[in-house]
């Protein structure tokens, strides 16, 4: 029987045994577990892999997001801009520091937010736009960044789901995604592109003294031991983790080619399917391909779900309800129709499984099975 999976860490991790080994058990010889040398060589590397001039490690991909938030002095009561259609965690953090989220819609092709909405959502009160790098590509930088410059606004982008990915501008610049706001937050979860064998997270800056700052805040606030000058958390990356990701970085280059393969087989297999659309590509954003998410049209996705499922197919809806219809967040005032792109996505969208160490034969039989759905 075949045992396909989302996501196949194991083997993953088979082929880089050797390395991983030597790096945990090295953690564990030196037993400087916390804030270890291993931490400041990974910060380094990330660096000089994404070409942020700072880098900052923090305990989760959530963390970093709040982290951010509070360096930038975000205060309660300001509004921070965020796609409705989005892992909750964007949405809320910014709920916990007492800031209003203020829902954008998105567009349905590259499931970025709608800019050409981005103004209408701008009041007095705005502090921040959160542009999400949905499924592993960038959203529209340029535009982004010319209303935020335009209106004093600060910009954090969530690479969460696109760490790597390239975005071009038009006079010709390339920037990595996370590197282009004020502050970029991104997460290590065993399943994102870069992930560790637990929890860990980092935020991308080019400004010297807010990376001081965001240091400051992840560690109680203290730059001094004991000493502290302001409010902050605890959000540490464990030294175990930078090592382990110390090794996977090495190898992040080939895990976004293979992603990318995989991705271009579903394209061909899927391109002309009169009920499924194929995630369109951004025009000036290479594809980390976090997620490979198709449109079902015309038929029922969860029908489609279900089937797969029985021929040992897995599948995920990302995300099944939008950000504004969550329980948690209905005393915003939203209601069902107010963004209906995100609405309809959340009906249609079934992300099929795409990994680093899928084989050939497997990805045959995937769409195999979902062919055989429509006959
Ligand atoms: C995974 C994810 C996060 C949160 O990261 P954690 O490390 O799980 O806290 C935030 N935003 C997006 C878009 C994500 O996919």
């Amino acid at each position: 029987m075949r045992s396909i999976q989302m996501v196949d860490l194991k083997s993953q991790y088979e082929a880089i045994k050797t390395e991983v080994d030597q790096a945990i058990q090295g953690v564990i010889d030196t037993t400087s577990f916390i804030n270890g040398p291993k931490v400041k060589e990974f910060s380094d590397a990330l660096a000089s892999y994404t070409g942020a001039k700072y880098v900052v490690t923090c305990g989760n991909g959530t963390d970093a997001l709040q982290i951010a938030m509070m360096g930038l002095g975000f205060q309660p009561g300001q509004e921070v801009i965020v796609p409705a259609f989005t892992y909750v965690a964007t949405a809320e953090v910014i709920a916990l520091l007492g800031l209003v989220p203020v829902f954008i819609d998105v567009i349905d092709s590259t499931f970025e937010l709608d800019i050409t909405q981005l103004e209408s959502k701008i009041t007095s009160k705005t502090a921040g736009i959160v542009p999400v790098h949905l499924y592993g590509q960038c959203s529209n930088m340029e535009a982004i960044l010319a209303v935020a410059k335009k209106h004093n606004i600060k910009v954090i982008e969530d690479t969460a789901q696109a760490i790597g990915a390239n975005y071009s501008f038009s006079d010709g610049t390339v920037k990595q995604a996370g590197t282009m706001g004020d502050v970029g937050t991104t997460s290590f979860f065993p399943s994102k592109n870069l992930g560790c064998y637990g929890d860990g997270g980092a935020m991308f800056t080019n400004d010297g003294k807010l990376a001081e700052k965001l240091r400051m805040i992840a560690n109680h606030g203290q730059q001094k031991k004991y000493h502290h000058h302001i409010v902050g958390v605890n959000s540490r990356l464990d030294t175990l983790q930078a090592a382990i990701l110390n090794v996977k970085l090495q190898h992040l280059d080939r895990y976004s080619a293979s992603r990318n393969e995989v991705a271009a087989r579903y394209d061909s297999a899927f391109t002309d399917h009169p009920h499924i659309r194929i995630p369109k590509r951004a025009v000036n954003s290479t594809h980390a391909f976090h997620q490979y998410t198709i449109q079902v049209e015309g038929v029922s996705r969860d029908e489609l779900k279900s089937y797969l499922a029985e021929k040992g197919v897995p599948s995920m809806v990302y995300y099944p309800l939008p950000l504004h219809q969550q329980e948690a967040y209905l005393n915003l005032g939203y209601q069902k129709g107010d963004f209906p792109v995100a609405e309809a996505l959340c009906e249609m969208v079934l992300s099929l499984p795409i990994h680093t160490e899928m084989k050939v034969e497997d990805q045959e039989y995937i769409i195999e099975s979902i062919n055989s759905f429509f006959k």
